[in-house]
């Protein structure tokens, strides 16, 4: 048996996002000290470490000394080089392993690695090539999604192309780089399942959670999803299932499209706490952000319980647009919670911080969450 990693240890964190900043918040509760790493100061998760390190991902040397001063790694961020995850593995054990983030950094090896283990994915083709292209949008039809292998997030790097004479424009627009087009689903919703999985192979997973997006970005998750049962379950058995295909340490949440007709269909990994997660901060037992810190220390699991129906809403910086928003009234009815990331600049688009409501029922979670979202600007 491995031992633990106890209470009173150094947690790495390669990423310094708000991820890093819940899960840091998490573990120094739990009594450990953390270490983030990343190219910038004053960061959201380097606000509430003990230690900020400032240094690009690709100074292998600064990364092994990090890594040395831990005595484990995980990231907030999986788009780091495999190179900056190789380095980190020479000075403490990083969780999950470089191999999970080098699959699911990149939406050809993910989709690949999907659909050889046998789990049900959005319909793809990969594009290098012109002649892929045309293939690809014969093979899948249109309309159909055209999304950059790399680095792809919030709907960033991709296009929808609605006509085969539009797939070469969609391509220019990309930069021509490997990417894949995947068949348009027009789904009845989105969910996603966040689970984990320990040093021992445990796994627990956080039932399924129902997701609305808006411009590509996630805007809504309320937990319980209001789907079929054996569709939840399904999804659940599915999320255990790549888990345990990827040997995953850590947490890993699994998105999909559902129906029509084809039932569930994976549109992406991420191989840590996720968006729609944050509501387990204040509805569940065990936070998907202590949970990353007990998997990753090889510590028991804790319960997934969900304690009270949820529904979380982001904040993005266009909520700043009109001076400083009213927190004072979002906050009135108190069933709501209120989390700010400590980001600097109040950019569009960018996750500033998110909204949670509890309730008695999934449906006036939602309600409330939203009415205190717009109480932010009501005033204005
Ligand atoms: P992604 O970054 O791939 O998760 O895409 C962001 C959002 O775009 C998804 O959550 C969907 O709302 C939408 N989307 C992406 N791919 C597809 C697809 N193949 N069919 C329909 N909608 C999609």
């Amino acid at each position: 048996m491995i031992p633990p990693i106890l209470p009173g240890s150094t947690v790495g964190v390669l990423g310094s996002g708000q991820l890093g900043r819940m899960f840091a918040i998490a573990a120094r509760r739990m009594g450990y000290r953390v270490h983030t790493y990343s190219p910038d100061g004053d960061t959201p998760t380097g606000q509430v470490a003990d230690l900020e390190v400032i240094a690009p991902y690709d100074d292998l040397d600064a990364v092994r000394r990090f890594a040395e001063a831990v005595q484990v790694v995980t990231f907030e961020f999986e788009n780091v080089p495999a190179a900056t995850a190789q380095a980190a593995s020479e000075g403490a054990p990083v969780r999950p392993a470089g191999f999970v983030l080098h699959t699911t950094q990149h939406r050809i090896r993910e989709k690949t690695f999907l659909e050889k283990a046998g789990l049900p994915v959005t319909p793809f083709r990969t594009v290098t090539t012109a002649q892929e292209l045309d293939d690809a949008v014969a093979a899948l039809g249109c309309p159909a999604v055209l999304k950059t292998a790399d680095f792809g997030y919030d709907g960033k790097g991709q296009v929808r192309i609605a006509n085969a004479s539009a797939a070469t424009a969609a391509w220019d627009s990309l930069g021509r780089v490997p990417s894949v087009l995947e068949a348009f689903i027009p789904f009845d919703c989105e969910v996603s399942v966040v689970a984990a999985r320990g040093v021992d192979g445990a796994m627990v997973d956080y039932g399924v959670i129902e997701n609305r997006h808006s411009n590509h970005i996630l805007d809504v998750s309320i937990a319980p999803a209001s789907i079929a049962e054996p569709v939840a379950r399904q999804a659940q058995e599915i999320a255990r299932a790549v888990l345990e295909a990827l040997n995953v340490v850590g947490v890993l949440c699994v998105e999909f499209f559902v129906g029509p007709g084809r039932g569930l269909l994976i549109n992406e990994l991420a191989p840590r706490p996720h968006n729609s997660g944050h509501l387990t901060f204040d509805a569940s037992v065990t936070s998907q952000f202590e949970q990353q810190l007990r998997a990753i220390c090889g510590l028991p699991l804790g319960s997934t319980e969900l304690l009270r129906p949820a529904a979380m809403a982001n904040l993005l910086g266009d909520l700043w647009s009109g001076g400083e928003p009213d927190w004072a009234a979002a906050l009135a009815n108190p069933d709501v919670k209120l989390h700010l990331y400590g980001k600097l600049a109040p950019r569009p688009g960018r996750k500033m911080g998110h909204l949670t409501a509890l309730s008695p029922d999934p449906r006036t979670a939602v309600e409330t969450v939203l009415a205190a979202r717009r109480a932010l600007t009501r005033g204005r």
